[in-house]
């Protein structure tokens, strides 16, 4: 009989882990408590428009493509991705722009403007880019379960890479004097909530991603990715359970036995949690039952930044702004400051304008266009009361877009306007103190000390999502899917997957 694999939540953690284990031969039910999927990366429809509620750019297809190959499909039968050139414009507060582009050619002129001598550093940075993502990866592909995975020669060599005490702003002045210029290979730490002052130096790599790999968009956005992987796990026979709330977690000792629905009782052979991971923990797991995830531990954790987010659907097109325009305030350490201290909000954020209608005609109707306002904001805080502060930073983000970008007839055209505050990412979509981008990325929870692929505090339970190795970002957590759906299958005899090659990629193992 086939081994039963019950999955909590179905963000692109539960759906890749659902297509992998179905592949492999597992009776997979994949149980969601919202009406769709996606999590926060699925589809926002209001008014006739359509948004992306989380991920906008479409980073290293290649994690992806190679789990629909491992499914005996191309990904590009399912999604179209439109790669971008330029990839974003960066506007500096502090003055100049540069619009990134992944031609070497191009992208030197364009740093060459802001700063002659950082142009001539930047093929010696994309160099070490590729060797440390060369180096690494071992490490984001392989499960870290204590210091014994240290010693594996290939994580021995790539451990070199690591720079400890480095953070991503102190590595790249290695190759660039421009505060500005660095700011545009840095910036990307914002991508795991973090600040480039603090982000281990390894996340350089996301720059690199995006140079040597591209930023795609998909047509009908990220979640249309996730609308596609839900379409193949149907196929595929996963069971997929929409507006189906997990409410409890039955437990043998430490051996997750059922999970617990409205519905009933599910019993299951092993137990997949693609859920916010503090926040499924706090809420579904006895704290008696948790060795080195109790609730105490989880309250002294560094957890991400969190987001504000407007949604606004318009009447007519914004010609002068890009697919992706990110704009970095004059004062960035402040701006960065003010998140982290979580005791007030950026009073001159740094934010992040998605106008996709210059690329995909499907996400507005005719005569309209959306735009996508990110603006990073700490976490939940006592210090911050959304409730009063909800309308005045509303106020305050319409007030910067038009001051710094020419937007100044925004208000007048808005057809729809959604926003969402921290308060809205805990009570809405259940991330735990509505830090978007989970647990922080820092050395002391990373590798073996971010929650582990195997729940180390229980058995028969297995995370995928951000909240695990390697960690959060689609292309991360694709890979994290793959890492754990290999461990899940190990403890369940499962089969092997049959592996096609797809345009000489190695496939998924
Ligand atoms: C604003 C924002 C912008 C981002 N931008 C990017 C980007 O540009 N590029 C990128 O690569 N990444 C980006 N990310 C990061 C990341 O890719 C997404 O957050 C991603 O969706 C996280 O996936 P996940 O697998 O951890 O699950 P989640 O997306 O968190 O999904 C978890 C699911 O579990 C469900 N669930 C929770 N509790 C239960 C329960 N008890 N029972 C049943 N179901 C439950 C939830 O409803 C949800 O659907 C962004 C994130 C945010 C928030």
């Amino acid at each position: 009989m086939a081994r039963r694999v019950t999955i909590v939540g179905a963000g692109p953690g539960g759906l890749a882990a659902a297509l992998l284990l179905a592949r492999r031969g597992a009776d997979v039910t994949l149980i969601e408590r919202r009406d769709r999927v996606g999590g926060r990366s699925a589809v926002l429809e209001r008014d006739g428009f359509r948004f992306d509620t989380g991920p906008t750019f479409f980073l290293y297809p290649r994690i992806l493509e190679e789990i629909f190959a491992a499914c005996g499909e191309r990904l590009a039968d399912h999604v179209d991705l439109r790669r971008l050139d330029p990839m974003y414009r960066l506007v500096f507060e502090a003055g100049g722009e540069l619009r990134a582009s992944d031609r070497l050619e191009e992208l030197q002129r364009q740093v060459a403007a802001l700063n002659p001598h950082d142009a001539a550093a930047l093929p010696a940075f994309l160099e070490d880019g590729r060797r440390k993502l060369e180096a690494f990866r071992p490490v984001l592909e392989n499960p870290f379960a204590g210091v014994g995975d240290y010693l594996r020669p290939d994580v021995m060599k790539s451990l070199r890479y690591l720079r400890p005490f480095s953070s991503v702003d102190r590595d790249l002045c290695r190759f660039f004097d421009d505060e500005r210029v660095r700011l545009a290979f840095s910036f990307q730490s914002k991508y795991l909530g973090m600040s480039p002052f603090r982000c281990p130096s390894l996340f350089t790599i996301l720059a690199y991603l995006e140079y040597g790999h591209g930023v795609y968009h998909p047509i009908g956005g990220c979640a249309a990715v996730m609308e596609a992987m839900a379409g193949l796990a149907r196929r595929m026979g996963v069971d997929i359970r929409l507006q189906t709330e997990v409410t409890g977690i039955e437990f043998a000792g430490r051996r997750a036995k059922a999970v617990v629905t409205p519905d009933g009782r599910h019993e299951t052979d092993a137990l997949v949690i693609g859920a916010d991971f503090a926040n499924t923990m706090t809420r579904l797991v006895p704290d008696a039952l948790r060795r080195r995830w109790t609730d105490a531990r989880l309250e002294r954790k560094a957890f991400s930044c969190s987001t504000f987010m407007l949604w606004l659907g318009l009447d007519g097109t914004t010609d002068q702004l890009d697919h992706h325009t990110i704009f970095l305030a004059e004062d960035y350490q402040r701006n960065i400051r003010q998140i982290e201290d979580g005791r007030e909000l950026p009073d001159r954020p740094s934010f992040y304008v998605q106008n996709a209608g210059v690329t995909d005609p499907t996400l507005a109707p005719r005569g309209g266009s959306t735009l996508y306002v990110l603006v990073p904001v700490p976490h939940r805080s006592p210090h911050i009361d959304w409730s009063r502060e909800r309308e005045r930073y509303k106020a305050l983000v319409y007030d910067r877009l038009a001051e710094t970008l020419g937007l100044t007839d925004l208000r007048r055209r808005v057809r729809s306007e959604t926003v969402f505050t921290p308060d809205d990412w805990q009570a809405r979509l259940h991330v735990y103190r509505g830090a978007t981008f989970n647990l922080a990325h820092t050395l002391g929870q990373m590798l073996h000390l971010r929650p582990n692929n195997r729940f180390e505090d229980l058995d028969g339970v297995y995370l995928v999502g951000g909240g695990t190795h390697p960690g959060s970002g689609l292309p991360v957590i694709f890979e994290g899917a793959r890492i754990t759906t290999r461990l899940v299958a190990e403890d369940l005899a499962l089969s092997p997957l049959a592996l096609p090659e797809i345009g000489g990629l190695r496939a998924a193992e």
